[in-house]
C-alpha cells in the first residue's frame, strides 16, 4: 500500500482516508436512503434487484453484505430465505440498518462492524460474499478482495456492484454533468453537506474502470471473473468464483 491514497480528489495518508471515509458515512447515514433515492431518481432499488437476482441467494445460504451500511441489499436476500451478516466499518450506517430491519419485522440477520480489509470472520465460511457501492471506499482493495476469497467457502461466489463511468457517447456527458453539479447541490440543499456529497462523485470517476476492476478480482485468486455492465456502463455487476 502506497504512503499517499485518494480521498475523492485529495491525497492523503492510509489511516487518514479511512478516517474520513468514516466520517462521510457517519454525516449522512441517518439521510442515507432518503438521499439515494432523490439523487438516482429511485433507480438504485433497480439496480439493487438486479443485483439480487444475480445472486439468487437460496434458503439455507450463509451470505456477508459487506459494506451493508442500512441494509438495503441484505434485506432483498434474507426475503429469499438466506441467512445473511451484514458487516460495515461504520456502526452508525449499521445502526440505522437494524432500526430499519426491527421496523420491517425482518428478524435473522446478524449486524457486525468489520473493517473489510481485515475481517475477523474464520477462513472458508460463507456461500456467497456481496459488495454494493462499498468497495471503491475501501482504502486497500486488494487486501479486502484476498478476504473475501479467504472468508468464501470452496464454491463460494463473489459479487460486488460498483458505479462505473459510462462510455455510451452523450449519456457521458450526462451523467457527468449531473454528478459534478447536481449531486453536491442536493447534498448542500437537502443535508447541508455539500463535501460528503462532493466525494462520492469524485470517488465514482476515481474507481478502476471494469476491466481493470476485473483482473483485481482475479489476482485476488477468484476464476471466471467477470464485470457485466447494467444501463450503458453506469453501473457494473463484478463477480468471480472461488474454486
Ligand atoms: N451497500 C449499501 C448500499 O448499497 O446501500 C451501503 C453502501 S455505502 C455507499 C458504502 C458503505 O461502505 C458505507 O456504509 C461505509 O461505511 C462502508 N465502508 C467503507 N469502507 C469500508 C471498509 N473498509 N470496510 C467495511 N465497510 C466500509
Amino acid at each position: 500500500m502506497s504512503d499517499q491514497v485518494n480521498f475523492g480528489d485529495e491525497l492523503v495518508s492510509p489511516e487518514e482516508k479511512t478516517r474520513r471515509v468514516g466520517a462521510v458515512f457517519s454525516s449522512v447515514a441517518r439521510r442515507y436512503d432518503a438521499m439515494n433515492d432523490l439523487m438516482s431518481g429511485g433507480m438504485h432499488r433497480l439496480w439493487k434487484d438486479r443485483f439480487v437476482n444475480r445472486v439468487k441467494p437460496r434458503a439455507g445460504d450463509d451470505i456477508l453484505d459487506m459494506a451493508g451500511g442500512t441494509g438495503d441489499v441484505a434485506f432483498r436476500m434474507a426475503r429469499r430465505g438466506a441467512h445473511v451478516t451484514v458487516s460495515d466499518i461504520n456502526a452508525d450506517m449499521l445502526e440505522v440498518g437494524e432500526e430499519r430491519a426491527r421496523q420491517r419485522g425482518l428478524t435473522g440477520l446478524e449486524w457486525k462492524v468489520e473493517n473489510a480489509e481485515a475481517l475477523t470472520f474464520g477462513n472458508a465460511v460463507f456461500d456467497a460474499y456481496t459488495i454494493v457501492f462499498g468497495i471503491r471506499n475501501v482504502t486497500d482493495i486488494p487486501a479486502a478482495l484476498r478476504e473475501a476469497h479467504r472468508v468464501l467457502k470452496r464454491g463460494g461466489r463473489f459479487y460486488c456492484m460498483e458505479f462505473s463511468s459510462s462510455d455510451w457517447p452523450g449519456f457521458a456527458n450526462l451523467y457527468e454533468a449531473w454528478a459534478s453539479n447536481v449531486i453536491p447541490r442536493i447534498g448542500k440543499a437537502i443535508a447541508n453537506d455539500e463535501a460528503s456529497y462532493r466525494y462520492l462523485v469524485e470517488s465514482i470517476r476515481r474507481f478502476p474502470r471494469p476491466e481493470a476492476f476485473k483482473r483485481m478480482v482475479a489476482e485476488a485468486g477468484f476464476v471466471r471473473a467477470a464485470a457485466e455492465p447494467m444501463l450503458g456502463g453506469l453501473v457494473t455487476i463484478h463477480s468471480g468464483w472461488k474454486i
